[in-house]
C-alpha cells in the first residue's frame, strides 16, 4: 500500500515494486529453469522452462511440489533440504537427474541439471536446465580420451626415436628398449643405421627417406630391422618431418626437449612379423620367383625403376650386372633337368651371400640373374662380381651324391651421362656380358664404348 503522506517513502516503494516486475519478467523468460519452493519443496513460482522440463515428470500432470515431481529421479531431495542446517547456502549444486535413459542407437538419454539453493528459512530457489547435449558431448569426450589413451598404451609397441637432419639419433623413448633391445649406449651418439642389420642401409638410402619425407610428409618403408642381440626383426619404420611452430608438431616437441634446429625427423618402429607372416605368401607369389627365391622380373624392374628415380633426384653412382651360366643346357643334358634347378638354386644363394642386402638380386630368365648395385660405381661392381664368379668356380656342388662344378660370365655397366633409360643400361650390361661369352665365359666384363651390341639381347 502506498502512503500518500510521504512521497519519498512511495517512490521508493514504487521502485521495489518495478524491480520486482522486472526479477518476474526475468525469471520468465530466463533461458533457464527456475522455481521458488518452500522448504518443503511446493512450488510457489515457476518460469515456463521449468515447467517444460519438469511435466514429463509429473505423474498426475500437475507441479505442486518439486520433490514429488522429482521423487522417481532424485528420491534423497527431500531428505537433502530437510537436513541442510545452514540459514542460507547451495544444497545442491548442479546434480544430473537422469530424466530418460534414451534408446540406444535411437534417442540420447535426457538429463537435467539441478541447481538448489536455500534462500532463507523459508524459501528455496531451483534452477533446472537440459544438459543432454552436454553430458553427450562429455562422454564423447570421455571416449576420445579413453580412444587416445588406449593408443598411448598401445604406443609401447612402437619405439619412437628423434633424428637430426643427418640422421643422427638425438632421443628416443622407453619403447626403444623394449622393441628392439637397444639402450641408451647401443644408440647414444649413434646414426639411423643401427636399427638396421649390417650392410641394408647406405648413407644415400637414408638421404631418400629424409627427402621423400620432406616432401610427402612422411616415408614409409617394410623391412629388418635389427634387435640388440643381432638378431632381426619384420618391422614398419616411419619417418616424418619434425616442423618447428607447427601445431601438428606439438607431440613430437614433447619427445624432443631441445629443438637445435628446424630440420629434425621423427623415427617410428613397429614391429609387424605377424602380420609379415600374414602377408609373406602372397608377396611371394608376387614377387619371388618360385624356383630360387630371389626376385622375380616384376620385382627386379620395379626396384631398377626407383633406383633410377632416386638416382636423378640426387645424383650417385648405379650399377647393373647381368650374370648367365655358362654352358648350361649341357649340365641339363648331362644331369637331367631336377639337377640343373639345384644348380639354379646353388647360383641363386651364392649371389645373395655375396652381394650385399642393398642389392637386388633377380632371377630375370631361365639361367640368367640380374643384381642392380645402389651407390656403386663401376669399379666396386666390377670387383663384387668378379668374387661371385670365383665363389661359383670355387663351389663344388653335391646333389643326389653327384658332385658338379659349373662357372657363370657377368656383364657390368654403370650409370653416366649418356645413359637415360633402364633400357640402355641393360643392353649395356647385356653387351658387357656377351663379350665375356665371347672371351672365353667364366669372366666378368664391363661395358665398353663402341662395343658392338649382339643381335639378340638378353632381356628380350
Ligand atoms: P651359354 O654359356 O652361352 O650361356 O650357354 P647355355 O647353355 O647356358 O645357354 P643356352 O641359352 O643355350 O641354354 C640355357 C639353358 O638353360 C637351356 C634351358 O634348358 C636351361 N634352363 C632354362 N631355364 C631352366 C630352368 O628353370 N631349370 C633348368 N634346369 N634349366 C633351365
Ligand atoms: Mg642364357
Ligand atoms: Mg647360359
Amino acid at each position: 500500500m502506498f502512503s500518500l503522506t510521504d512521497p519519498v517513502k512511495n517512490m521508493r516503494a514504487a521502485t521495489i515494486e518495478e524491480e520486482h516486475q522486472a526479477l518476474l519478467q526475468f525469471l520468465y523468460l530466463a533461458p533457464v529453469g527456475l522455481a521458488q519452493l518452500t522448504t518443503d519443496g511446493e512450488i510457489v513460482m515457476i518460469n515456463p522452462l521449468s515447467a517444460q522440463l519438469l511435466m514429463p515428470l509429473s505423474r498426475d500432470g500437475s507441479l505442486n511440489n518439486l520433490f514429488t515431481t522429482l521423487e522417481t529421479v532424485a528420491p534423497e531431495l527431500r531428505h537433502l533440504c530437510a537436513s541442510f542446517a545452514k540459514p542460507y547456502g547451495m544444497i545442491c549444486d548442479a546434480a544430473r537427474l537422469p530424466v530418460n535413459a534414451g534408446v540406444p542407437g535411437k534417442s540420447d538419454p535426457q538429463i537435467l541439471s539441478l541447481t538448489l539453493l536455500k534462500l532463507d528459512a523459508t524459501r528455496l530457489m531451483a534452477v533446472l536446465s537440459d544438459v543432454s547435449v552436454q553430458v553427450k558431448r562429455e562422454r564423447q569426450l570421455q571416449q576420445h580420451e579413453a580412444w587416445f589413451n588406449a593408443i598411448l598404451h598401445g604406443m609401447t609397441d612402437y619405439a619412437l626415436v628423434s633424428l637430426n637432419g643427418e640422421g643422427g639419433i638425438e632421443q628416443w623413448n622407453e619403447s626403444l628398449k623394449r622393441v628392439t633391445g637397444l639402450e641408451e649406449a647401443d644408440v647414444a651418439d649413434r646414426s639411423y643405421s643401427v636399427f638396421f642389420p649390417d650392410g641394408t642401409t647406405t648413407k644415400d638410402n637414408l638421404a631418400d627417406r629424409l627427402h621423400e619425407a620432406d616432401l610427402n610428409g612422411w616415408s614409409l618403408q617394410e623391412g629388418y630391422c635389427r634387435r640388440a642381440d643381432g638378431t632381426r626383426f619384420w618391422a614398419s619404420t616411419l619417418i616424418t618431418p619434425l616442423r618447428l611452430g607447427n601445431d601438428d608438431a606439438a607431440h613430437a616437441v614433447a619427445i624432443r626437449k631441445d629443438m637445435p634446429d628446424s630440420h629434425s625427423y621423427c623415427l617410428v618402429i613397429r614391429d609387424i612379423h605377424e602380420k609379415r607372416e600374414a602377408s609373406e605368401s602372397r608377396r611371394k607369389e608376387l614377387l619371388c620367383d618360385h624356383l630360387t627365391g630371389v626376385a622375380n622380373r616384376r620385382a627386379f624392374f620395379d626396384a631398377a625403376e626407383l633406383e633410377l628415380e632416386r638416382m636423378r633426384r640426387s645424383p650417385r653412382p648405379l650399377s647393373l650386372v647381368l650374370f648367365d651360366a655358362d654352358s648350361f643346357k649341357s649340365i641339363n643334358d648331362r644331369y637331367g633337368h631336377p639337377v640343373g634347378d639345384a644348380v639354379l638354386r646353388h647360383f641363386a644363394a651364392t649371389l645373395q651371400e655375396t652381394f650385399r642386402q642393398v642389392d637386388v638380386v633377380a632371377r630375370i630368365g631361365g639361367e640368367e640373374f640380374a643384381v642392380i648395385l645402389p651407390s656403386t660405381d663401376l669399379p666396386a661392381a666390377l670387383a663384387a662380381s668378379e668374387r661371385l664368379r670365383a665363389a661359383v668356380e670355387d663351389a663344388c656342388v653335391e646333389i643326389d651324391g653327384v658332385r658338379i662344378r659349373y662357372t657363370v660370365s657377368g656383364g657390368v655397366a654403370s650409370m653416366d651421362a649418356d645413359v637415360s633409360s633402364l633400357d640402355e643400361l641393360i643392353k649395356r650390361a647385356d653387351t658387357a656380358l656377351y663379350d665375356a661369352k665371347a672371351d672365353g665365359r667364366n669372366c666378368i666384363r664391363t661395358w665398353k664404348a663402341g662395343h658392338v651390341r649382339r643381335l639378340k639381347m638378353v632381356m628380350s
